[in-house]
């Protein structure tokens, strides 16, 4: 009797143990890699020599209007992806640390069509752009933008898919208007509203005392950049105000979706953070985050 019973216990054991291993194995089967994975890897893949090409007028048209489509409620998802794939992206969805469900594209930086990573957040209006314009160039951005997506679940994600200086500096997003990059900030901030949070970084500078030069584009900034500068100063960081201050032509008045959002009256925010500041995205980014709620 008892040798049966221990013998039940050994059985029962032994199937415990055998379905944790295949739940184990289907978890890891059918786990894609987070959206901070996904983002960390190709920002590591980019290389000033890499390649790129801008798109065609008729690339760019089709692959904004499938990104705004998949935003728009009850729209057809698969059709949409399908443009996007068709475009070069590898299409998929991604949970982050924080726990939050997004529609990612990403562009292999391999190719020509170098040309960014989009995630949109999954099952809740977007109400913010956060945008990393020169990834791998401008050291720890995306850990920055990364950091301020887990404040903000209800941003939208916008990353360049090539080094700024490749294809002679034709991929510096924030200074061609050519690119899909600014397609999409335009496209998504005028016909969604989004303030644009715009994420930057700088060397080290002997004309410089500031952990963070902030510009609201070429004209007087809109009145969330002034509340962000006060929050910035608040928080204990050195802001420079690049509409009041000179920053060692940190301003960020040429950059091209600054100018598009001064065109429509709407927030644009250029945010230059020195190493340190970027070296500690979680101090900085629940202030980031705050911009335009
Ligand atoms: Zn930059």
């Amino acid at each position: 009797m008892r040798g049966a019973r221990g013998t039940v216990v050994v059985l029962v054991v032994i199937a415990l143990v055998a379905a944790g291993a295949l739940a184990g194995v289907l978890a890891t089967r059918g786990a894609s890699p987070t959206l901070e994975q996904q983002v960390r890897d190709l920002t590591d893949r980019l290389d000033p020599d890499g390649p790129y090409r801008a798109p065609t007028p008729a690339e760019r048209d089709a692959v904004v209007g499938a990104v705004t489509a998949l935003l728009a409620a009850g729209s057809d998802g698969q059709v949409h992806r399908g443009v996007l794939e068709a475009a070069g992206f590898a299409v998929g969805t991604a949970r982050s640390a924080a726990g939050v469900d997004y529609l990612v594209a990403r562009s292999d930086p391999a190719s020509q069509r170098s040309w960014g990573l989009i995630a949109l957040p999954l099952d809740r209006p977007p109400r913010l752009l956060v945008e990393v314009p020169h990834p791998n160039a401008d050291l720890a951005t995306e850990e920055v933008g990364l950091a301020v997506l887990a404040a903000r679940p209800d941003a939208v994600y916008l990353q360049a898919g090539a080094h700024r200086r490749a294809s002679g500096e034709r991929a510096d997003v924030a200074h061609e208007e050519d690119s899909l990059f600014h397609a999409l900030a335009v496209e998504l901030s005028t016909r969604l509203g989004l303030p644009q949070l715009q994420l930057h970084g700088f060397a080290e500078r002997a004309d410089l005392d500031a952990d963070v030069v902030l510009g609201g584009g070429p004209d007087d900034p809109a009145p969330p950049v002034v509340e962000l500068a006060d929050r910035l100063e608040a928080a204990g960081l050195q802001v420079c105000r690049a509409w009041a201050q000179r920053c060692s032509r940190l301003e960020g008045r040429t950059n091209v979706q600054g100018r598009a959002a001064a065109r429509d009256g709407l927030p644009f925010a250029h945010v230059e953070m020195s190493a340190p500041v970027r070296r500690r995205p979680d101090r900085v980014a629940p202030v980031l985050a705050a911009f335009g709620a």
